[in-house]
């Protein structure tokens, strides 16, 4: 008999998701009953578009002390410099505003200083918005760290939609790569025993279907493009939450793609990357690997290694070797023979 597991599962309390959503961060602040100072964290980008709006929104309707650091880059020492910056300045609350390095070193500092952060997504190219891990770079590569999840996010769906269209594009392939995640985790439990969350599995599953169920209008209209990808990331974020893990939304795609990243210095987007994975992970998982190539080309995103300039030769040997990067069973296994990758890769078109 399976034991129950009991454990807290952290959400976000507030997800404000409209146009012109920023106009009404003063009274959600309010709302909040935050205390202290406030710290906000953006790239000179993101404090172009969005961070100084919102400062001047902060100064003419609340009474809050705001102070503002730039950032650009996801590293431990940022995530440091941020830390000590908060202690040093009395910071009670982070609003990171911006894309995903910002939100990452929000999410970690304010994790390790005991206070809460809000996430102001500029792009949604990954669902990391509103996780409880963060992507840091640490000793030479990007390494996961617990954190904690955002009290809000707020989704200006205006600001969103005029971001690049290939980030959101990113994003839902991020959201499509949930496929091969979810078959991974049933996998794991026929083959390993792993427990299934059924909720979880539903939550990630409808994530990708916003994406999967839409392609027309997210290839037609900007702004409902920008809400469909920004709903999906929540709720693939919820799913992870409930899961207690990033195992609904990061199988054996997830796990080649960070070998890539590695071996090609993060040269792609994360999830162009991921989607263009999921063709070859569901090739192996004899899951519906052609409806996905379908709606990817629909998307006019990455279908093959050259579209996303990985060379043949180390494609293979980062899959040769990817089932030593994570501790998570996949289809992946104990590893995948040359002639095999080769072969999935001929049969998916993707050589
Ligand atoms: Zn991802």
């Amino acid at each position: 008999m399976t034991q129950v597991e009991w454990r807290s599962i952290e959400l976000p309390r507030v997800i404000d998701a409209k146009r012109n959503a920023f106009e009404s961060i003063p009274s959600l602040i309010s709302s909040l009953r935050l205390k202290g100072n406030i710290l906000m964290l953006s790239s000179p980008t993101s404090h172009r578009l969005a961070g100084k709006k919102i400062l001047d929104l902060l100064e003419d309707e609340t009474s809050f002390n705001v102070h503002v650091l730039e950032t650009r880059v996801a590293t431990i020492e940022m995530v440091r410099i941020v830390k000590k910056y908060v202690e040093d300045h009395a910071v009670m609350t982070i609003l990171a505003v911006g894309g995903g390095s910002i939100t990452d070193v929000a999410k970690l500092a304010s994790y390790y200083s005991k206070i809460t952060f809000i996430s102001i997504p500029t792009v949604l190219s990954h669902d990391g918005i509103a996780s409880v891990k963060a992507s840091i770079m640490s000793n030479g590569y990007k390494q996961s760290f617990t954190a904690q999840a955002p009290i809000a996010v707020i989704g200006d769906i205006d600001l969103l939609s005029q971001s690049p269209a290939k980030f959101t594009y990113s994003g839902a392939a991020d959201l499509i790569s949930n496929l091969s995640a979810i078959e991974d985790w049933k996998h794991a439990s026929r083959l390993r025993g792993k427990d299934l969350n059924n909720y979880a599995i539903e939550l990630s599953r409808i994530s990708a279907e916003s994406v999967i169920n839409n392609v027309d209008i997210l290839n037609h209209s900007i702004l409902d493009r920008a809400g469909i990808v920004f709903r999906g990331l929540m709720s693939s974020s919820m799913a992870m939450a409930i899961a207690g893990s990033s195992v609904p939304a990061s199988g054996s795609e997830h796990t080649i793609s960070h070998g890539l990243d590695r071996a090609l210095n993060y040269q792609n987007l994360h999830g162009e990357q991921c989607g263009l994975l999921t063709i070859f992970t569901m090739y192996l998982q004899q899951a519906d690997w052609k409806m996905v190539k379908v709606i990817l080309k629909k998307l006019e995103l990455p279908t093959t290694l050259a579209d996303l300039n990985i060379e043949t030769d180390i494609f293979v040997e980062v899959t040769e070797s990817a089932h030593l990067i994570r501790d998570r069973y996949t289809i992946i296994g104990s590893g995948i023979p040359k002639e095999a990758i080769i072969k999935a890769l001929k049969k998916t078109g993707m050589i």
